[in-house]
């Protein structure tokens, strides 16, 4: 028998999810406080609740999808210890799919642990196209333990698990390759602007690099120039993918737990200040190829 699925957070990622969950036959009570978050839910087969702690009475298996790790601690607790954690069914799996700080994460998890139940952390990569084909991939930070359980009912919205450690793993992982993806980024779009005022093509530099030591994901998969990768955002205006203020949120949580670590991240930390700034002005609604907008107009005087 499915264990019975409570998903909170029905937005952008948690809509599509639930959804596939339902496609595969899982009973699921969900909650948003958005009316259309809710709505849109439950046309796609999810029984809505009029809190996180009445979608997740009984159930099982516990699955968050928040904008932040404040988010995350407040539903678990509710305001009088009433939350999530009071709620659902003991020892239930609770598996945070929002992407948080692994402070938070820890947090969350011990909270949860205390409360007699399994705590998973799952943040995902693929964006809502992912989301929406169930796709994703989950970085997992649970007990070897609990393994089994958090691939079944992940396995509807997963292209691939990857089980990274216990908790707090699953966003150590997240933010580790996001830090990757946006130095990477930057530093191939700067390559291209270098290239341009070198009098190199587009498609010169990228037929070198591509197959040289400059390849990488940033280049091959969402090639910042129109042109050379037909399906990359440069080629439809800059239309997410992977929106800007997005990867200026990652990149912050990285630095976040830089700090706490005490981890020298020169690239990361500039690169997060790059995006940060775009993200709140040209970039809001672009992807974060269109970085090289900034860096073409950023001037070395
Ligand atoms: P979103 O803003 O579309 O959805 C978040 C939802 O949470 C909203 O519908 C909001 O109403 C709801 N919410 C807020 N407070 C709540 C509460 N107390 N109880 C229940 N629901 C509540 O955001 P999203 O794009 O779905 O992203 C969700 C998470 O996934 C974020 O942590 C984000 O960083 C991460 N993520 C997003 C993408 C992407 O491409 N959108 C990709 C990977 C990871």
């Amino acid at each position: 028998d499915k264990p019975r699925v409570a998903f909170i957070g029905l937005g952008n990622m948690g809509g599509p999810m639930a959804a596939n969950l339902v496609e595969a036959g899982y009973v699921v009570t969900g909650f948003d406080p958005s009316p259309a978050a809710a709505s849109a839910a439950t046309e796609a087969g999810v029984t809505p609740a009029d809190s996180a702690a009445a979608a997740a009475r009984d159930a099982q298996v516990v699955i968050t999808m928040l904008p932040s790790g404040k988010h995350v601690l407040d539903v678990y607790q509710g305001t009088n210890g009433d939350g999530v954690l009071a709620a659902a069914a003991p020892g239930a799996l609770l598996v945070d799919c929002s992407t948080i700080a692994v402070d938070d994460a820890r947090a969350a998890a011990g909270a949860a642990r205390a409360a007699g139940h399994r705590a998973v952390d799952a943040p995902v990569s693929g964006g809502v196209g992912g989301a929406t084909a169930g796709t994703l991939t989950f970085m997992v930070g649970a007990a070897d333990g609990d393994l089994e359980a958090v691939n079944a009912v992940l396995e509807p919205m997963a292209g691939r698990v990857v089980h990274c450690g216990d908790s707090g793993a699953g966003q150590a992982a997240k933010i580790c390759n996001n830090m990757i993806l946006g130095i990477s980024m930057i530093a191939v779009s700067e390559a291209f602007v270098l290239g341009e005022r070198l009098g190199l093509t587009h498609q010169a530099l990228f037929d070198v690099a591509s197959t040289a030591s400059g390849q990488c994901w940033s280049l091959t998969t969402n090639c910042p120039v129109a042109g050379p990768v037909p399906t990359s955002p440069a080629n439809r205006d800059y239309a997410p993918g992977f929106a800007s203020p997005l990867m200026a949120k990652d990149l912050g949580l990285a630095m976040t737990a830089a700090d706490t670590t005490h981890t020298g991240t020169r690239m990361g930390q500039l690169a997060a200040e790059i995006y940060r700034e775009f993200a709140s002005g040209d970039g809001a609604a672009l992807d974060f190829s269109a970085i090289i907008g900034a860096v073409r107009d950023d001037q070395n005087e």
